[in-house]
């Protein structure tokens, strides 16, 4: 895969070290179990996928690239660039603007934009209204366009099943950017509609059954559906496709559940089932894909706590969370400086949407064992941090740059 040039800030010696050899023994990524960083009384074990993906890198190259090579020229974010606080403040500090923030709100005025500006389109890519209002100014769009090509092959997937005159259901968070932009691009080919969870695919299909009254769609999914949907009509025929970050089970569970409402409700079998509902796969990204499974891979690990590092608004990281959490005692933060001490950690609760501080995460024994990963949006350098901070509070017995050298 490609590479990019990323600033070194983001980078890690130990981590990329680590990186390196795991992909030059496992070429095929097959091997999903973690990596241990044995530093005797703390055992660190570091998830087989994590941090920065190809989107990412991309968007962060080109982000820099223009505010270095563009001296002088105002230039603007769409919105955050992707769900990492410090890659944001960091482009901030190099002059960068945002336009909007991350829910869409407007925070400098489209009408003050000028034709001489330049406006970078993040990751997640964004909507054809935003497009054109951008095009109307006369601002060039791409050659500042980040947006993800595993985010444009679902523009594509959505366009495909729309042009067999399919429904589009969208798996996605409904204000999260990406699903935002999803929606915009596959609501100009057919009618589409946004389900957050399995719950409300589970309403959705009360709609489908006609066990629900029509009229009440249009209030349940306020803000969900696209302009002109017409319940009665256009859920006959759907295909389900998903913001790229979503947790991979609950896709499968919403589009196997989907299938069989459309089996049981116009009573088809396997060999007719493409009458009603488009064979897709899910969407996710390969991202997404190999750091939730190597998750799995890490959970297969007896420990003691975990630890997933990332922007608290990171679709990916959250999901991550929502992984360990199942198993084992689990703190969601931004950086080590969430770690306060040996005794107390700052998290977050992504379910309450708020920082907790819990005392004693630390267990008193020997060794203590604990697993590490973070999302896809979250350099290298702040997991090595959290290593680092953790480390120090123990007589260990190999530092960091002994560890290095076991990895080159
Ligand atoms: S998480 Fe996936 S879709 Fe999103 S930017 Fe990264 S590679 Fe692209």
């Amino acid at each position: 895969m490609k590479s990019f040039d990323v600033p070194i800030i983001y980078r890690s010696p130990l981590i990329s070290a680590v990186k390196k050899k795991r992909k030059e023994m496992d070429k095929l990524k097959k091997d999903f179990t973690p990596t241990l960083l044995d530093f005797g009384p703390v055992q660190i074990f570091l998830s087989r996928h994590f941090g920065f993906c190809y989107g990412v890198e991309n968007a962060i190259e080109i982000a820099f690239r223009t505010v270095n090579e563009n001296p002088g020229k105002r230039i603007f974010l769409l919105s955050e660039m992707i769900h990492n606080p410090q890659v944001n403040a960091d482009l901030q500090a190099h002059g960068a603007i945002f336009l909007q923030d991350t829910n869409g709100k407007q925070l400098v005025s489209f009408d003050e934009l000028t034709a001489d500006d330049i406006v970078i389109i993040p990751a997640f890519g964004t909507t054809l209204a935003i497009e054109k209002k951008l095009k109307q100014v006369g601002i060039q769009t791409e050659k500042y366009n980040t947006t993800c090509p595993f985010v444009e092959k679902v523009w594509n997937r959505s366009e495909s099943i729309a042009q067999k005159k399919y429904s589009i259901v969208i798996h996605g968070k409904p204000t999260h950017e990406e699903t935002r932009a999803t929606f915009s691009h596959a609501a100009h080919n057919a009618p589409c509609v946004v389900v957050k969870d399995l719950q409300e695919a589970r309403e959705l299909a009360g709609y489908i059954t006609g066990e629900k009254q029509a009229s009440q769609f249009y209030t349940e999914f306020e803000g969900q559906y696209s302009a002109g949907f017409d319940v009665s009509k256009d859920l006959q025929r759907i295909g389900v496709v998903n913001q790229t970050t979503m947790l991979a089970s609950d896709t499968q569970s919403i589009a196997d559940f989907l299938k069989q409402v459309m089996l049981q409700h116009y009573q088809l079998s396997e060999s007719t089932i493409e009458e009603r509902f488009a064979d897709t796969r899910d969407t996710l990204c390969y991202a997404t894909n190999d750091n939730q499974t190597a998750v799995s891979g890490m959970l297969e690990t007896e420990a003691d706590l975990a630890i997933v590092i990332g922007g608290y608004k990171s679709s990916n990281t959250s999901h991550l969370v929502e992984l360990c959490e199942e198993r084992l005692p689990t703190y969601f933060i931004s950086s080590e400086e969430k770690i306060l001490s040996a005794k107390d950690i700052l998290h977050y609760n992504f379910h309450t949407k708020e920082e907790i501080l819990t005392a004693d995460y630390l267990p008193a024994k020997d060794p203590v064992k604990i697993l590490i990963t973070s999302g896809a949006s979250c350099p290298d350098a702040l997991v090595e941090g959290v290593i680092n901070k953790l480390v120090s509070y123990f007589p260990v017995t190999t530092n960091t740059a002994q560890l290095i050298e076991q990895f080159i």
